[in-house]
């Protein structure tokens, strides 16, 4: 009996997928562009399962059973509607092309409107978790037709990653809301990986701590709250020594942060709809900076720091101080990426279940961590919750670790070590938890040169004044 399931694009995600579908006995076929893939995939995995080589997309087409789905897992972008601009006119309604790639959540948008109107189905899903995820069991987030995501619900559960037996897959929303969700996944990783980054700064040149004792101090708040995968992997990056030298590999990486794409995406987006994304976007600009190697290195022999300062405190006080900032603009960090999912699920009409978008993110994925069983619970107990900082647990945990994050910013001004995310995240809490702001006097200034109108504390209406004595 032929598969009903098959995949092309066999680069690193694909093949790796294809061999975890195999390696949960279900039958697949494979194809890829150049051909010769498609028989090095076989000769080299063809005995972990049931593969069927696919030479062209109709071969592919044509080695499957209807109703047909195939996980489309090429370069984004260009690629993705060539691929499916080849596969339509071989498809037969009711069959399901799946995009497992990075794809920008407009574009899944359009391609889902695009197919359903020729009778087919589309689903856009989102799958972290690199290679290995790929390989061991990612976490997915899919988008599109319900029905549609019935149909390959079982293979999805048996090769996600699972936490406690419950696979990291549930289906997500209609159209783009699958990689709407796995673009705010990475938005947080950008945060995450930041904050750490900036941790790693104070504790090296103001703590002084060596790269031992950096493995040590990572390793050790493993075991806490901050429990989690970009934690555990920083733990390692500290352990390793260069093969090349009598140093640490980390000592000889270029301080020159790349970006694909998604952190930015989350950033425009949230601009799009006016949601305070200021961790993410923090760490968008802080790669961006870090990019301009060459301007930075002219800079430091021009530009003075803070003359005749230095670290007065207790280091070894400081280090706890710098572990409780980090949690707190994690948190930070969360908020606002459940925040824009909000506004997202608003705009868009998706009813985004958060609790489970939490759990699905606890394992396989970059961003999984303790503090995501955390996060299910606060949407658990208040499906309502305005704010993950409101929840008691974390509001709590933000009181009794705020006093650490302020010594951290503020040491970290007076020392002029940059620190955007740990600072912005503190502004957004101290912003957020103000009944009044200074923007009564922006209003004021718009009326003012512009007539832009403004509304009163103590009465209804929009007025217009003449300002001046
Ligand atoms: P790449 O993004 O490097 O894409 C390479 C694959 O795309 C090859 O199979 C290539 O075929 C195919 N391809 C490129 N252009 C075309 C085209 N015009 N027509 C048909 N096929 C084309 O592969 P990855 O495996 O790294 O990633 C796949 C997707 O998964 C991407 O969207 C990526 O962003 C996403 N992703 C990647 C992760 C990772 O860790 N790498 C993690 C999570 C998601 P050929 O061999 O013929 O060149």
């Amino acid at each position: 009996q032929k598969p009903h399931f098959g995949l092309t694009g066999l680069a690193v995600m694909g093949q790796n997928l294809a061999r975890n579908v195999a390696h949960n006995g279900f039958p697949i076929a494979v194809h890829n562009r150049t051909a010769s893939k498609v028989d090095e995939f076989i000769a080299d995995f063809g005995t972990e399962g049931t593969f069927v080589g696919a030479h062209s997309l109709k071969e592919l087409v044509d080695a499957l059973e209807a109703p047909r789905t195939i996980l489309i897992m090429v370069k984004a972008g260009g690629p993705v509607d060539a691929v499916i601009d080849e596969l339509v006119p071989l498809l037969s309604p009711g069959d399901t092309l799946i995009d497992g790639g990075n794809s920008l959540y407009t574009d899944t948008q359009r391609r889902n409107k695009d197919l359903t109107a020729k009778g087919l189905n589309f689903l856009g899903v989102g799958v972290s978790g690199g290679e290995e995820g790929a390989l061991n069991g990612p976490s997915i987030m899919p988008g599109g037709q319900r029905e549609a995501y019935d149909r390959v619900a079982p293979i999805f559960e048996a090769i996600s990653a699972k936490v406690d037996g419950t696979p990291c897959v549930a289906y997500i929303g209609a159209d783009g809301a699958g990689h709407y969700v796995k673009m705010v996944h990475n938005g947080i990783e950008y945060a995450d990986m930041q904050l750490i980054a900036e941790a790693y700064d104070l504790l090296k040149n103001v703590c002084g701590l060596s790269n031992n004792e950096l493995a040590k101090t990572f390793g050790e708040w493993n075991e806490g709250d901050l429990d989690s995968f970009l934690i555990e992997i920083t733990t390692q990056i500290f352990q390793t020594k260069d093969t090349l030298t009598e140093g640490h590999l980390v000592d000889f990486v270029l301080d020159k942060a790349a970006q694909k794409g998604t952190g930015k995406w989350t950033s425009q987006n949230a601009l799009d709809l006016g949601i305070p994304v200021t961790g993410i976007t923090e760490a968008v600009f802080a790669r961006c900076l870090s990019a301009l190697k060459d301007e930075r290195v002219a800079a430091s022999t021009q530009l003075p720091g803070p003359v005749d300062v230095a670290f007065e405190g207790d280091k070894v006080a400081f280090v706890n101080d710098i572990r409780d900032a980090l949690y707190c603009s994690k948190i930070v960090a969360y908020a606002q990426g459940i925040q824009l999912m909000d506004a997202a699920a608003a705009e868009f009409g998706w009813s985004l279940n958060r609790g489970e978008i939490a759990t699905i993110w606890r394992g396989g994925c970059i961003i999984r961590a303790r503090f995501l069983n955390r996060i299910k619970d606060a949407y658990d107990n208040n499906p309502e919750l305005a704010n993950l900082m409101l929840d008691p647990y974390f509001r709590d945990g933000l009181a009794a670790r705020q006093a650490a994050w302020r010594r951290v910013v503020g040491e970290a001004v007076k020392l002029g070590v940059p620190v955007p995310a740990f600072a912005s995240s503190l502004a957004y809490y101290d912003g957020y938890r103000r009944a009044s702001l200074p923007a009564n006097l922006i209003q004021a200034q718009r009326d003012l040169f512009g007539a832009h109108t403004y509304e009163r504390t103590d009465r209804e209406g929009t007025f217009h004044s003449s300002w001046g004595a």
